[in-house]
């Protein structure tokens, strides 16, 4: 089925990729309702590392669609006061000797992929980014296409552009969604009672899809769950200016003088369950290794301390289409979503408003997890 050019559109979640799907369709002319129950970009899109990157997107064609994902948003940005929000300053990785190797086929895959990457000697590796401390033993690359979003401004901007060409948003209590009817004009129920009739509703809820559209995520409430992350913000500190992996770190400027700090270790160790204390005690690890990796975080403290969930759909790719059995019902659901939602709402705007799927997506479709339902 396809838009008629006036038709009404519900979008259920104002994270990165609700917010963009809505600025795309209200601008492509359809009447649309975007709904979050709490503030617009306060879930998981307000912590992402928000790296935009396809450095090691398995297979080939996700990694097609997330760097499609950056070039999207590099379009966009001189139409959307880019300054506020798109940060492509590269990205810098080092790598120990254990791991050199690996850095080093992977940049070899990623220039065969036409994706631009290289590998820098130490005195570049330094003359790229000051603030680093560079072991004198350290292989690096440099990934020049990539960097990171702001999102809260960045969100900020689509709902308001969505708004400009009529989007309604409802927030909080007006805008949390109790129930999703399917039908040829299917239903949304809001937990003031109301109930939104539309032609289409888009379900971009982030880790509570599940919650509203049957589509397969990592259980995220569990003990040990992989899906949650933590993340510590730290400050103040005057650099660096590029987002930087290093062994044990991966790091990137904040706005207001911080540091967003993550490492592997920490997100395993953590999930939903974590006591503060061990949670602090994470915090307090992750700006020692700040400390260890870039100079001028001597009087940093810690300012920001989240455990944060990532929407794992349980194959790790993307879920993106109408929902098998459910007439009207359209879901949205990804990990990467910082990178991907530019690139993903167009495809969805272009879905929903001719009925014939971008072939880019066939491979996302729920359909894929109910062969058996049409
Ligand atoms: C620690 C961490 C690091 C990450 N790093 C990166 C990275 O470097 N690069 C990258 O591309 N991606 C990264 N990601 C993933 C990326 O952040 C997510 O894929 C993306 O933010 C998901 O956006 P979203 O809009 O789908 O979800 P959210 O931002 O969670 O938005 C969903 C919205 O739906 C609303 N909602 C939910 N249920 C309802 C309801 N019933 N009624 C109304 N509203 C509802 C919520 O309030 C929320 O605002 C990272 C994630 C984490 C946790």
């Amino acid at each position: 089925m396809a838009f008629v050019s006036s038709g009404r559109c519900v979008v259920v979640g104002a994270g990165i990729l609700g917010a963009s799907v809505a600025a795309r369709l209200a601008a492509a002319g359809l009447r649309v309702t975007l709904l979050d129950q709490d503030q617009p970009g306060r879930a998981t899109s307000r912590w992402s590392l928000a790296w935009l990157n396809s450095n090691d997107k398995a297979p080939r064609p996700y990694h097609e669609l997330n760097h499609a994902g950056m070039k999207a948003w590099a379009e966009l940005a001189p139409d959307l006061d880019g300054e506020a929000w798109y940060r492509p300053v590269g990205h810098l990785e080092l790598a120990t000797a254990e791991t050199a190797a690996e850095l080093e086929a992977r940049v070899k895959r990623l220039t065969q992929w036409g994706y631009p990457a290289r590998l820098v000697d130490p005195a570049e590796t330094a003359a790229l980014e000051p603030a680093l401390r560079v072991p004198p033993d350290a292989a690096a690359a440099f990934f020049p296409g990539e960097g990171y979003l702001l999102t809260e401004p960045l969100i900020a901007r689509l709902v308001a552009r969505a708004e400009s060409h009529g989007a309604q948003v409802r927030t909080g209590e007006a805008g949390r969604v109790t129930g999703l009817e399917p039908g040829a004009a299917p239903r949304v129920r809001t937990a003031t009672g109301a109930v939104l009739e539309a032609d289409e509703v888009v379900c971009c809820a982030g880790r509570w899809t599940p919650a509203l559209a049957a589509v397969p995520l990592v259980p995220w409430e569990t003990e040990g769950s992989t899906a949650p992350g933590l993340v510590v913000r730290v400050g103040p500190v005057p650099g660096p200016v590029r987002l930087l992996h290093t062994p044990g770190l991966s790091l990137r400027p904040h706005p207001g003088g911080l540091l967003h700090l993550e490492a592997e270790d920490a997100a395993a160790a953590v999930d939903l369950h974590t006591p503060e204390p061990e949670l602090r005690r994470w915090a307090g690890e992750l700006l020692r290794r700040g400390r260890r990796t870039v100079r001028g975080l001597d009087d940093a403290r810690v300012v920001e301390l989240k455990v944060c969930v990532r929407p794992l759909p349980a194959d790790g790719q993307s879920i993106v289409g109408r929902l098998p059995g459910s007439p009207g019902v359209y879901v949205a659901v990804t990990h990467s979503g910082v990178t991907l939602a530019a690139h993903l709402s167009r495809l969805i705007t272009t879905d929903l408003t001719t009925g014939t799927p971008p072939a880019l997506l066939a491979l996302y479709t729920p359909a894929r997890f109910t062969p058996d339902i049409q």
